[in-house]
């Protein structure tokens, strides 16, 4: 770990460089409170210099003038150096957002390599189309790079996030500027630094690191960019679409918040996998994910069998350092969401739900952000807990007897990222996935799927969709071009 070193600076047209102010800020480590480096604190002034340097890249072509085949390798060797340097880059996320470095390097850094890689192998696979038009005219449906595309990303999955939008925006030729987390910046730079060594012309992706109202409400206004694309929560992504209206109406994509059901039927053809998916997909990455699975719905007859389960596994998810090879709950992101976590906790008893297990900050003297898996039973829909998106490690149990009072609680919510339906029999299955208004429903697995499919939610979850072959239509533009062919012949 001592041998890590930290560059804080941005990367803006291939250089490492400082704000403009000299502002800087500094980087602080969840696992022990300790200071891991200086960041620059960008403003308005950067990210015009980051605008700037993109807008050239892409005029000039430099990189959107390629042929695909040639942006692919270069794709490829990008993904290629994030495995060359994948112990560091894990280590690197662990130490600046807390999550246990065994899935840093198995979860993160793959999923990361493997989104960039995946983008580069299909941009020269991917054709344009013709239209169906009579003899007299050939109508072609071609798609362009939108141009610059911003991008700003959350703190809990910082590469991952930085991918699925990167990647296939950087695959069809635009340029980027993307904002990081000021909770997490630091693998973003170094995926700057690598995509420079594998060949990304300078000015083509750039990273300009400081905080949402500084940097990324600048990058959202700013006129000389054509789209921005925002992971976040869903009161900031509200505002990116107002900063795209305001301005110069930019493609605006947001990818925001969940309240995810778990629904758990007695027919449930595998009750360990269900437990197991349960518990273990709520307290992943200490329950900071969009789509964690946060309300739980177990069907009345099967729930006691199905807690005691649960509990039973809960013990081996207790929080300890993340940089040890063996742990699998690491540190919250930071003080602020520890204690908003903590809050949740306090409101799920105060409401009246009955605490199973957990409900404690742990690990103080630490000084790092620790707190138990937590789980509470006889949760109310009208429950702040059950409707309110928590991002930490806190399970809320609801139980249900009836097939359409189940999808209507279920439903019930601002929300619809991802849902989970537990069930052998088919027809249930596929009723209950239709009726539900979620853009992902797994069935009788939670999370198993990969970036062959999109990602992205209905209702207050957000606007388009990432991972797939649908991410190109969010970075690029359709144009037709209608020819008359007055045939000789
Ligand atoms: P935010 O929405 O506040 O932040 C996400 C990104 O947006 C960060 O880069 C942040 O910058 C930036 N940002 C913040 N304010 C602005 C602004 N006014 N204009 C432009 N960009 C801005 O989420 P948080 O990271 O604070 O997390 C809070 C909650 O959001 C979580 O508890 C969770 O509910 C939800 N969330 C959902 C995620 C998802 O994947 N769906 C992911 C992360 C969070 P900075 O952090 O540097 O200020």
């Amino acid at each position: 770990m001592s041998q890590l070193q930290f560059d804080g600076r941005a990367v803006i047209g291939g250089q490492r460089v400082a704000a403009l102010s000299g502002a800087t800020f500094q980087s602080i480590s969840p696992v022990d409170g300790r200071v891991l480096t200086e960041v620059a604190q960008c403003g308005a002034a950067d990210i015009d210099r980051a605008v700037g340097a993109a807008r050239a890249a892409f005029d000039d072509k430099r990189w959107r003038g390629l042929p695909p085949a040639q942006r692919k390798r270069i794709m490829v060797k990008f993904a290629d150096l994030l495995l060359e340097n994948a112990d560091a880059l894990a280590l690197t996320e662990t130490l600046d957002m807390g999550k246990p470095v065994k899935y840093a390097r198995a979860v993160d850094v793959n999923s990361a390599a493997n989104c960039i890689r995946w983008y580069g192998e299909a941009v020269d696979k991917v054709y344009d189309e013709i239209a169906p038009t009579a003899d007299t005219a050939l109508a072609l449906i071609t798609r362009e790079p939108v141009g610059v595309v911003g991008v700003v990303v959350p703190w809990n999955y910082p590469m991952i996030m930085a991918a699925w939008k990167i990647a296939p925006a950087l695959a069809v030729g635009n340029s980027v500027v993307l904002k990081p987390s000021e909770k997490s910046p630091l693998t973003a730079l170094r995926l700057a630094d690598l995509a420079l060594e594998a060949g990304i012309p300078d000015g083509v992706f750039n990273v300009v690191p400081g905080f949402g109202p500084e940097a990324g409400s600048p990058l959202a206004l700013h006129m000389d960019v054509d789209c921005i694309a925002f992971t976040g929560s869903t009161r900031v992504g509200k505002q990116i679409h107002v900063m795209a209206g305001q301005s110069n109406l930019k493609r605006a994509w947001t990818e925001l918040g969940g309240k995810s059901p778990n629904i758990v039927f007695a027919d449930c053809p595998n009750l360990d996998r269900a437990v197991e998916a349960a518990v273990g997909s709520i307290f992943f990455n200490q329950g900071e994910s969009c789509n964690a699975p946060s309300r739980l719905y177990v069907q009345d007859s099967i729930k006691e069998k199905f807690l005691e389960k649960a509990l039973a596994l809960v013990p081996a998810y207790a929080p300890a350092n993340p940089t040890l090879p063996d742990t699998v709950m690491g540190a919250l992101v930071d003080t602020l969401q520890m204690n908003t976590v903590l809050r949740y906790i306090e409101s799920g008893k105060a409401e009246g739900a009955k605490l199973l297990a957990g409900g404690e900050q742990v690990l103080q003297s630490t000084g790092g952000c620790y707190v138990q898996p937590t789980v509470f039973d006889g949760v109310r829909g009208d429950m702040t807990i059950a409707r309110e998106e928590i991002f930490g490690p806190v399970l809320s149990v609801l139980s249900f007897n009836d097939t359409a009072e189940v999808v209507r609680m279920a439903n019930a919510s601002v929300y619809g990222l991802q849902a989970g339906v537990w069930t052998s029999d088919l027809n249930k299955a596929h009723g209950v996935a239709r009726a539900l208004r979620a853009g992902t429903v797994h069935v009788n697995q939670y999370d198993e799927d990969d970036i062959t499919v999109p990602f992205g939610g209905y209702k207050q979850s957000g606007v388009g969709r990432d991972k797939s072959l649908h991410a190109f239509d969010k970075y690029t533009e359709t144009k037709t071009t209608w020819i008359r062919i007055d045939s000789p012949v």
